[in-house]
Formats: structure tokens, sequence, C-alpha cells
């Protein structure tokens, strides 16, 4: 469905900001957030920003801060998602999006878990014409984007 890049971003967002009000878990949102048309499939995203959130929760532990951003780019918007957890080796970064795979320090560590979850997300941004990554240096947290293609206007 085509929407407008703004409202979007705070339903998706809304959700998070009302579980984590309160909570030992800081998270900052950057506004304003671009306004621009895209065509997404809001269900499928919300299992996006689910997946990427419920992570940085995880891998961070309970003194957590997550910060969402966006950037407003010629042909898409950019939405980057930060932690402040125990980070990525360079080693697991390339396999992170494969299925079944879980980092280093995860299997060595009591965090349940399956390794769908960014498999998943890769499949859902792809599927709308965006692309999925990740930086990070171990120990000073994980930086996920993705990005959404505008929708052409001419
Ligand atoms: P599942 O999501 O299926 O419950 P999972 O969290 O292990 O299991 P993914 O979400 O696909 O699987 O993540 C794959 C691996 O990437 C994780 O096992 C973890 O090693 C690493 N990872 C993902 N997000 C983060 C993060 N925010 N900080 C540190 N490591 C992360
Ligand atoms: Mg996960």
């Amino acid at each position: 469905r085509e929407q407008d890049s703004r409202e979007f971003l705070e339903a998706m967002i809304a959700p998070f900001e009302m579980e984590l009000h309160d909570t030992a878990i800081v998270l900052n949102v950057e506004r304003p957030f671009p306004s621009r048309p895209i065509q997404v499939d809001r269900d499928r995203m919300a299992q996006v920003f689910e997946n990427i959130i419920e992570n940085a929760k995880k891998y961070a532990g309970n003194s957590a801060e997550v910060t969402i951003s966006t950037r407003d780019e010629a042909d898409c918007i950019r939405i980057v998602i930060r932690d402040n957890g125990i980070g990525i080796s360079e080693e697991d970064t390339p396999y992170l999006f494969e299925r079944f795979y879980r980092g280093e320090k995860s299997r060595s560590r009591a965090f349940g878990g399956a390794g769908l979850g960014l498999a998943i997300c890769k499949r859902i941004v792809e599927e709308h014409g965006g692309h999925i990554g990740v930086q990070s240096k171990p120990g000073s947290g994980a930086e996920f984007f993705l990005t959404l293609p505008v929708v052409k206007v001419d």
C-alpha cells in the first residue's frame, strides 16, 4: 500500500515507545521523520522492527539504549537502529542475515534464539525493494540499517 513514510514510521515505532516507556531500556527516537511516498506492507514491516528491536534488547541487556534515526536520501529513506550492546565481531557480520546463523558470542553465552530473526528481516526488506545491513565493533554496540525505496512521482 502506498503511504507517507512519516505516518508509517510513527506507526512502526509507537508500540515500542509505549512498551519501553518507564522501563530500564532507553529508546531514543530522532524526529522529524522524512515524509515521502513509500509502498509498504505494514504488517510485514512491523515484523522487521520487532526482530531488530528484540535483538537490541536481547544483546544490550538491562542498560540498553536503542536509538532510531532516519535519513532522507535521493531514492530511498534510510532507517538506522543502533544499540549499545555486545556488538558483533567482524567474522560474524557477513553471515548475520543467513538462516540459523548465530554469532559466536551468542552461541557461547546463554542467549536463546534460532538465528532466524535477521534472515526474515532481510527477506521482507528485499521484497520491498530495499536493503538491510549492519555495522558494528565488538563492545561498542551494533547498528542496523534498512532502506525503503521512495515511490517515483512524475
Ligand atoms: P532469533 O531471532 O531467531 O530468536 P537470534 O536473535 O540468534 O535468534 P538473529 O536475530 O537472526 O537470530 O540474529 C543473528 C545473530 O546476530 C545473533 O545470534 C547475534 O549473534 C547477532 N546479533 C543480532 N542482533 C544483534 C545485536 N543488536 N547486537 C549483537 N549481536 C546481534
Ligand atoms: Mg533475533
